[in-house]
């Protein structure tokens, strides 16, 4: 597959932005190859400057749960441009928008529209230590919440470990007040609890973890930090930034059974424009000014364009009964068909899914946390990647990342993924 469009694109972005992207994955150097440059998407293909076409499973990171271009969404978006792009008042579709995440997820008392992920999580936490006076917040392993500095911490080795910062620029003081367990260790959980648990304003977690590939909740792991939580009065956020409108209508929190304080979402809820939303109970949403002492504002936050996106997009779900089961079921095929390959071409591979979102890892053990989650051969994935891609299937560029199925993905092209797949791994 020739792109030398993309490449002329690609050398000159990298005179003007730093890797010549605006966030780093998208540089593909996880998987050693020259980024496309996509002008068109629409259904579940992508189209690069050079007219070639991919099966999409990156879905711009999440949010297309419908398919590219929907019909419904993008004369939503038209029909909201008439009226102008931005007031800086309160508009109509705020309110509409909120509505329908307060009747999808009870939890949300009350709710705040901001534009990304990251000001959601970010925000969510601020409030979390106004709440409970206190400064320290637990995270997981291998979570991601967005990169504000609090949040871009790793965990060194032990049991836990005060955190020491995975990029540079984020002041010590910071990273001291983020404590790191490994994921679904219902144990270091328990024991940091009862040592520091009373100096703990929040416990943060992707509830279905998304960010180091899928990785499932295992059986009583979100119930005991609900437990533990309410417990030592630590307030329970749920960053459903992936998972919210992608795992059931009312996300993790609709599935498993473990209500959280405080959610956060993005991605869906936005239907392709940058929305983020960060809401749960009264008594802790109450203390965010203008009501209460907590700052937090945005020039675009409840952007009519975008809301009017997320409104279409999650009225197109509800629309449709069945939505999720159908996802799932075309989800369930893939899977099963890439686990069929797999094993026909005697290749050792583990595949994590649930809902419409999977991750394959090359590894013959299961990946339950971000230690087994590294035991896959990422040289692998790369060479899987390539081999998929000249094929013309777009997978995410990176092992440690979730692939996501739409609505759009038609039955053919499912097969034809599992065809290719197949025809990888015997090379790999
Ligand atoms: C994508 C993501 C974020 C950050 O959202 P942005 O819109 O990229 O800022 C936060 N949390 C989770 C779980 C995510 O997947």
């Amino acid at each position: 597959m020739k792109r030398p469009h993309s490449n002329n694109y690609f050398i000159k972005a990298n005179t003007l932005m730093p890797g010549g992207v605006n966030s780093p994955v998208r540089a593909f150097h996880a998987v050693g190859d020259d980024p496309i440059v996509v002008t068109r998407a629409k259904g579940d293909r992508l189209y690069d400057a050079d007219g070639n076409r991919y099966i999409d499973y990156c879905m711009s990171w999440g949010p297309m749960i419908l398919g590219h271009g929907n019909i419904k969404v993008l004369n939503a978006i038209r029909r909201a441009i008439r009226n102008g792009t931005s007031f800086g008042t309160l508009c109509p579709n705020e309110i509409r928008l909120a509505e329908l995440v307060q009747e999808a997820y009870p939890s949300i008392e009350l709710v705040r529209m901001v534009s990304s992920g990251t000001e959601a999580t970010m925000s969510a936490v601020r409030v979390a230590r106004a709440y409970t006076k206190r400064d320290k917040i637990v995270k997981f392993e291998g979570g991601y919440h967005g990169h504000s500095d609090q949040f871009l911490i790793k965990a060194g080795s032990g049991l836990t470990t005060l955190g020491t910062p995975s990029s540079p620029g984020i002041p010590r003081a910071f990273a001291e007040n983020t404590l790191t367990l490994p994921y679904n260790n219902i144990g270091a959980l328990a024991k940091l609890m009862g040592e520091h648990g009373h100096d703990i304003a929040s416990v943060i977690v992707e509830p279905v973890a998304g960010n180091m590939g899928v990785v499932l909740p295992e059986p009583g792991f979100l119930e005991t930090l609900r437990e533990l939580a309410s417990k030592y009065g630590t307030v329970l956020v749920f960053d459903e930034v992936i998972t919210g409108f992608r795992i059931s209508f009312s996300g993790a929190q609709g599935v498993f059974n473990a209500v959280p304080d405080m959610t956060t979402i993005g991605k869906i809820i936005g239907g392709g424009m940058p929305v983020g939303a960060y809401g749960g109970k009264k008594d802790i949403m109450k203390l965010i000014s203008p009501d209460g002492p907590v700052y937090q504002a945005g020039t675009l936050s409840g952007n009519p364009v975008a809301m009017a996106a997320g409104i279409a997009t999650i009225k197109e779900i509800k629309s449709r009964p069945g939505f999720y089961s159908e996802m799932e079921k075309k989800t369930g095929h893939l899977v099963d068909g890439l686990k069929d390959a797999a094993r026909l071409a005697g290749k050792r591979v583990t595949i994590n899914s649930i809902a419409s979102m999977f991750t394959p890892f090359f590894t013959n053990r299961p990946v339950k946390d971000l230690q087994s989650a590294m035991t896959s051969d990422t040289k692998q994935y790369a060479q899987f990647f390539r081999l998929m891609f000249e094929k013309g299937i777009y997978l995410p560029p990176s092992q440690f990342e979730a692939h996501f199925v739409s609505m759009a993905h038609t039955p053919s092209d499912i097969d034809r993924t599992i065809r290719h797949a197949y025809d990888a791994f015997r090379k790999i």
